[in-house]
């Protein structure tokens, strides 16, 4: 059995969602090696359970739990809060990573009501469950750090339309912000993540051909997909007591796109 890496975390509890692949399993990987216990929750059970199981090989047994939670569903994200709290006693870490992009051609003409309201569930309304079980948490123990992953779409216009999810992204933006200012005294911080385009399933069953990732690396100074881990790292800082006097802020980890006209 490795001990943890580091101690940035230490004492520390934290839940994140989507935690079977991609981003939230490798922070959820990387939260722990700093210390951290983590409750690992997706909708996709199996991989929620295989992120928690690697951990506890890793870095030993009570590091992690796995449960199946469904964002879009207010009763499965109370019912993960509160594990944290049964599991470990208090919660001082959410991230709300969990997302969906639509891999069907989503612009304004093509798009249905049915990919709005699924990505609107679960890209916006998942984030408002966290926040709200999570806040009522946080405020017992005095404060925490809240961190919603939204996306460089929600800061720059996508040159492949994916209109719902370039929408919704924008929404968890606004509604970071707004959560910032109003328990700023409270000590609750919250920031929102903003990648890149990654080599994550999500994108590349959306960039299927050599031609749609071409397209999209053309925006991407740095020529190339991000990976996961680079987001973790980025999570990893806003997590951590290291972000102290940050919060409200659209935090961009994206190759240098935003910085590109
Ligand atoms: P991923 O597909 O590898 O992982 C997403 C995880 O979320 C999966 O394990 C999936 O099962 C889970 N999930 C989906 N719907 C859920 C639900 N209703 N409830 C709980 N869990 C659910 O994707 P990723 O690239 O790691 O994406 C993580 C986040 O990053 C998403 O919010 C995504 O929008 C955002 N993001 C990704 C990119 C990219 O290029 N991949 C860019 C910008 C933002």
């Amino acid at each position: 059995m490795s001990p943890p890496y580091g101690s940035r975390l230490a004492g520390k509890i934290a839940v994140i969602t989507g935690a079977g692949s991609g981003i939230g399993l490798e922070s959820s990987v990387l939260f722990a090696s700093e210390g951290a216990q983590v409750v690992c929750a997706d909708i996709n059970e199996k991989g929620a359970t295989a992120t928690a199981e690697k951990i506890a090989t890793l870095y030993g047994k009570g590091r992690a739990v796995a449960i199946h939670a469904d964002v879009s569903k207010e009763e499965d994200v109370k019912k993960m809060i509160q594990l944290a709290v049964t599991e470990f006693g208090k919660i001082n870490i959410l991230f709300n990573n969990a997302g969906i992009m639509h891999p069907a051609d989503d612009n304004a003409l093509t798009t249905s009501e049915d990919i709005w309201d699924l990505t609107m569930n679960i890209n916006v309304k998942g984030v408002w469950w966290g926040c709200k079980y999570a806040i009522e948490e946080m405020r017992k123990t005095g404060g925490g750090s809240i961190i919603n992953t939204a996306s460089f779409v929600a800061l720059r216009g996508a040159a492949t339309p994916q209109l719902a999810y370039t929408a919704s992204k924008g929404a968890v933006l606004a509604m970071t912000r707004e959560l910032a200012v109003v328990h700023a005294k409270e000590n609750i911080r919250f920031n929102s993540l903003c990648p890149g385009p990654l080599r994550t399933p999500l994108l590349m069953e959306f960039l299927n051909t050599d031609e749609k990732r071409d397209r999209r690396l053309v925006h991407v100074p740095m020529g190339r997909f991000g990976e996961a881990i680079e987001q973790a790292k980025a999570a990893l800082f806003l997590a951590s007591d290291d972000s102290s006097y940050m919060t409200g802020t659209d935090f961009a980890v994206d190759g240098g796109l935003c910085a590109a006209y």
